[in-house]
């Protein structure tokens, strides 16, 4: 193999090992790892291509090229200057993403295939179907057996659901808001959270007031009151793991805030990195939904 495949190859590997050592949640932190170095991080794409924004593909720029070829919006074949080397390298990075994806899905399956869903459904806030689990995420019914998914849900969607049942958490809510930074092990991944939720809820909060709140309820958001901020909901992207979106307009010299506060159980049902993760996914929700 050439070019960044063996990179990223080391990067999970090195994850796998340190989760190992760790006593961690194995799958989880080499997934949401990869989520936040592989997807999430165009860059390397870019520095393959001509980086000379010919303005002759779609795209108009190699920047934008990369993050539309990193979300797979685009196929290499359509930048007419690239080289031959740099789009196999490309397309090897593209598609070792995909086959990373698709091999943690069947591997989280077989890890789920033991659990006994009528046991656990009740403890994650889920409901026992015929041989499937009915859980709520971002505000829809999604149905799940232990080999597939009903419904059509993205690649990324499901390994948090997986992972959600795999940890069978069942420890009852405290209804204690808590940072981030405060949960179990939050503190490393608490300035991440900010950058991947907290502050695109801002952004999206100050560009479109009227959409966003409309954006918010259609995840099944509820208004509560009792604190400070001038707009509170209650969201819950998982059943057992309430978000409380806090929501400021923006004054003078500062911009809108948003804080985003967890039950203080959550890390009992999905590790900090992939908290963290859920905190992007409901981001991306909001943003497909109408
Ligand atoms: S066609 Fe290629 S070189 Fe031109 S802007 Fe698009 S990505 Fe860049």
């Amino acid at each position: 193999m050439i070019g960044i495949y063996p990179v990223y190859h080391s990067i999970i590997q090195t994850e796998y090992i340190k989760s190992k050592e760790m006593g961690g949640n194995l799958v989880s932190n080499a997934v949401s790892y990869a989520m936040l170095k592989i997807s999430m991080n165009p860059l390397d794409i870019y520095k393959k291509l001509p980086c000379i924004n010919c303005g002759e593909c779609s795209a108009k720029t190699c920047m934008a090229f990369a993050v539309k070829l990193s979300k797979k919006e685009l196929s290499t074949s359509e930048c007419l200057k690239i080289t031959e080397q740099a789009k196999n390298e490309i397309n090897i990075m593209l598609s070792d993403i995909k086959d990373w994806k698709e091999k943690r899905l069947a591997e989280l399956f077989e890890e789920i295939a033991q659990i006994n869903f009528p046991l656990i459904a009740e403890g994650i806030g889920a409901v026992s179907y015929k041989d499937s689990l009915k859980i709520k995420y971002m505000g829809r019914e999604v149905i799940v057996s232990h080999t597939d998914f009903r419904d059509n849900l993205s690649i990324w969607d499901k390994l948090l659901v997986l992972m959600y049942i795999k940890n069978s958490g069942n420890t009852p809510l405290s209804g204690k808001w808590t940072a981030f930074r405060d949960l179990k092990n939050g503190l490393i991944r608490a300035a991440g959270f900010t950058d991947i939720c907290e502050t695109p809820l801002a952004k999206m909060f100050e560009e479109n007031r009227e959409e966003f709140l409309k954006k918010l309820s259609a995840i099944g958001s509820k208004k509560t009151a009792g604190f400070s901020a001038e707009y509170s909901f209650v969201v819950h992207p998982l059943p057992k793991i309430p978000f409380l979106v806090l929501l400021w307009s923006a004054e003078e010299d500062f911009g809108s805030a948003c804080k985003v506060l967890l039950d203080s159980t959550a890390a009992d049902y999905l590790d900090v990195e992939a908290l963290l993760y859920l905190g992007q996914a409901m981001i991306r929700t909001m943003k497909l939904s109408r």
